[in-house]
């Protein structure tokens, strides 16, 4: 089962606790964006066997939206983050590079 610590109260919550919001730091495109980016935006999501950065939401628990990183293929949790970034925490990123060398923020994994 997965589980995930919801950064804001701290709770160790499990996945019946949490509801999924997909991919995280999805980068979104306003008026007068190419119909090629606003389908972009919509429609393709990564699906990677391996790191993933995640939206959840403590909907049992705070209410809280926050970002995840894990691995889809272990089930591994690199850790869980505000989602008030724009991008992960250096210092998670830094766990995430040493656990899975040759991931990096923003590359395809
Ligand atoms: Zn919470």
């Amino acid at each position: 089962m997965l589980t995930l610590t919801c950064p804001y109260c701290g709770i160790a919550a499990d996945e019946t606790e949490l509801s999924p919001g997909g991919q995280a730091h999805l980068t979104r495109f306003g008026p007068g964006a190419s119909e090629e980016d606003f389908e972009s935006y919509l429609f393709m999501r990564e699906n990677p066997k391996g790191v993933h950065i995640e939206r959840w939401r403590h909907s049992n628990g705070c209410g809280k939206w926050f970002h995840a990183a894990r691995c889809t293929a272990t089930l591994e949790v690199f850790g869980t983050y505000s989602a008030q970034t724009t991008e992960p925490p250096e210092e998670l990123r830094k766990i995430i590079s040493e656990k899975r060398p040759g991931w990096s923020w923003g590359a395809s994994s």
